[in-house]
């Protein structure tokens, strides 16, 4: 089990090193301060993944969803929730803004661009459950198809891994949604992941033929 630790957060430093230097989208390394590449635990019981930094978050604190409105808002929800072993990215790691400096929604190019550094991240994590939070890190995940809805949520299995749609927190933090309705949605996603532990668990001990539980529901990540 350590050496899962240690190999899945080797090859999350050395992922890091990599995209620090990353100027594949020239409009980007025009305008972002820094790159931000995911952070947390891993590996990881559960990864978010957003869309890009915030101008005022990850942009000026080099970490996803810190020191902006929406940041506090998730990492209120997931202390809340209790959910583990938690790691959280975005779907692009740099701040893109338009010419008055405001954010702007990353372009297809940039999305594309980025995709490689989010598939590395989420094979080093190797998360359970992979939350993409807004309808853009959905389709980016589950594919162009798949309907995003976050009020009736399924989970999807594709290229491995176990996706579950939420809201943004940008949206519930302009109003659109409420914080007791997103309070919820983050519990019944602390269930689903308590059932998945418990299956695993069952698995575990089923094959090796003991009593043999997993220890995973230490919330470590800062
Ligand atoms: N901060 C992030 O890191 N990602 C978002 O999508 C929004 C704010």
């Amino acid at each position: 089990m350590d050496g899962d630790f240690d190999t899945a957060a080797s090859r999350l430093r050395a992922l890091r090193a990599a995209m620090l230097g990353c100027v594949r989208c020239d409009a980007l390394v025009g305008c972002r301060t820094q790159v931000v590449p995911g952070h947390g635990a891993a590996p990881a019981t559960v990864a978010f993944v957003g869309l890009a930094p915030g101008r005022l978050g990850g942009d000026r604190t080099g970490i996803p969803f810190s020191g902006d409105r929406s940041g506090e808002l998730l990492r209120l929800m997931i202390a809340r929730a209790d959910l583990g072993r938690v790691f959280i990215t975005n779907v692009v790691r740099c701040n893109p803004r338009e010419g008055r400096g405001r954010n702007r929604d990353p372009s297809a190019r940039e999305i594309a661009n980025c995709r490689d550094h989010l598939t590395a991240e989420l094979a080093a994590v190797r998360p359970r459950v992979v939350v993409c939070l807004g309808a853009v890190a959905w389709r980016e995940t589950a594919g162009h198809d798949a309907p995003f809805r976050p009020r009736r949520p399924v989970t999807l299995r594709s290229g491995g891994l176990l996706l579950y749609p939420m809201y943004h927190p940008a949206y519930i933090v302009r109003g659109a949604y409420s914080v007791q309705a997103y309070a919820r949605d983050f519990a019944r996603l602390g269930r689903l992941i308590s059932r998945l532990a418990g299956a695993r668990r069952h698995t575990v001990a089923t094959s090796a033929g003991q009593l043999f539980r997993q220890s995973n529901s230490r919330p470590i990540w800062e």
